[in-house]
């Protein structure tokens, strides 16, 4: 079965007219609205679904537990008992996980049970091995006892035919195990995103090769490359294309036929040498982004032969914000995952600082003793800052002026989906 959902529309960039400075919630709003799933379904055995993404809901074959059983070791029999010692004999045979008795057990009678039994007929009540003695012939315990003690129901966890788990949903290891348990051998998911990762710039070199003056290496394409992989996408290598605009484009063309998603990262703003801006801007389906972040920008959005294109600041740790902020949760409805807003803790802040109004901020932090610490230095160079870090404390678009011990909010890079 594949499903194949209708193409992004040209336009789904564009941004209202007269717009300047956009804030970071109404540039998320409008990447919400716009954008929708783009990857078709496919149906996989449990062992591949991990990380996946649900194209339907899931549905219960057998419910949880499908029996009446018993929860722990001892011995049934019907019904409740009052306060007070009890005797009852004990009929022959037992009850085992897998090896159910398959007689009745008389009113008034005992049988040995254990641990996830079905109960036999004429069970309804255990009491617990450790509370009972026994001669092999009879048992002796103390009330109260009530009915069904010690039981689980049939379908207590889960009933036939219940959604288990919802379209949209990340399949996690314990989904493996509710879907088993439910008697479920497959999922329907989509088929991964495509993500296509380009760094442009005539000063890269790859990291291995030797490097001249005024020559950088890559730092984005690693990052990004295995940040998809970490989202759950696939990621395609498309390289690393010099400043150059037929280059380039070729390299969009060829990512366009190659993946769902174009990153691309440096030339995005409007230098001369920024042609990822200049191309995108000629094809009609360009918007520059002014987002008012920090960092972030320039961010260019555009499509190309009707591939959405990430136009990602060159700067690596501008690349890595705009990515976990922007790219990812756009990047999650096109995976069909819903929009996945980052969760965000308050937590005292372990600094000072003073903010000016009009953009929000993002600074690389983690959490010590209690308290958010940020990086030594704002500097958007500062690669060894991103690794530093565990998260980022987001500053509101408004002024602040932060104490130490005031709360900021702090969002762990898990929380973007980065390990
Ligand atoms: P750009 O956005 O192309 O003007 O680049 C901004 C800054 O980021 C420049 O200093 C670039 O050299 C640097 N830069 C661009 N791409 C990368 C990359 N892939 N790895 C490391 N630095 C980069
Ligand atoms: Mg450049």
């Amino acid at each position: 079965m594949t499903l194949t959902p209708p193409p992004l529309s040209n336009d789904c960039f564009a941004l209202p007219q007269g717009v300047d400075w956009t804030p970071v919630d109404d540039a998320l709003a409008l990447l919400r609205d716009r954008l929708g799933p783009v990857t078709g379904a496919e149906r996989v055995a449990l062992a591949e679904a991990l990380g996946r993404v649900l194209a339907e809901d899931a549905v219960a074959l057998r419910s949880n537990p499908p029996q009446p059983n018993t929860a722990v070791d001892g011995y049934g029999f019907a019904g409740e008992r009052a306060e007070g010692a009890h005797m009852l004999p004990l009929i022959a045979g037992r009850a085992a996980a897998g090896v159910p008795f398959d007689g009745v057990v008389p009113e008034g009678q005992a049988i040995r049970i254990l641990t996830g039994a079905a109960l036999p007929e004429g069970v309804d009540t255990v009491i617990l091995e450790e509370d009972v003695r026994t001669d092999g012939e009879q048992i002796a315990f103390n009330g109260p006892l009530k009915q069904g003690a010690n039981t689980r129901k049939a379908g207590e966890d889960v009933a036939a035919g219940d959604v288990i788990l919802p379209m949209g949903r990340v399949v996690t290891p314990a989904d493996l195990a509710l879907a088993s348990a439910t008697g479920l051998s497959q999922l329907v998911v989509r088929k991964p995103l495509r993500v296509a990762v380009v760094s442009t710039g005539d000063e890269l070199v790859e990291p291995g090769q030797q490097a001249g003056l005024g020559q950088i290496y890559d730092a984005n394409r690693p990052m990004l490359l295995a940040l998809m992989r970490q989202f759950g996408f696939e990621a395609v290598d498309m390289g690393r294309i010099a400043d150059d605009r037929e280059t380039l484009r070729s390299a969009l063309d060829d990512a366009a036929l190659r993946a769902d998603v174009i990153l691309t990262s440096g030339g995005a703003s409007a230098g001369d040498e920024d042609h990822v801006s200049t191309l995108l801007r000629d094809a009609g389906a360009m918007q520059e982004w002014r987002i008012a972040l920090k960092p972030g920008r320039p961010l260019a959005l555009g499509m190309w032969d009707g591939t959405p294109v990430f136009g990602l600041p060159g700067n690596p740790v501008a690349a890595l914000v705009c990515t976990l902020v922007f790219a990812r949760p756009a990047m999650g409805l096109m995976a069909g995952a819903g929009w996945a807003a980052p969760q965000g803790f308050d937590v005292p802040a372990g600094f000072a600082k003073r903010k000016k109004p009009g953009r929000r901020e993002y600074l690389r932090a983690r959490m010590r003793d209690g308290q958010a610490e940020v990086f030594k230095s704002e500097g958007s160079g500062r690669i060894s800052g991103l690794s530093w870090a565990e998260g980022l404390v987001e500053l509101p678009d408004g002024a602040a002026e932060i104490a130490p011990g005031d709360p900021v909010r702090f969002i762990p890079y898990a929380s973007f989906g980065m390990g």
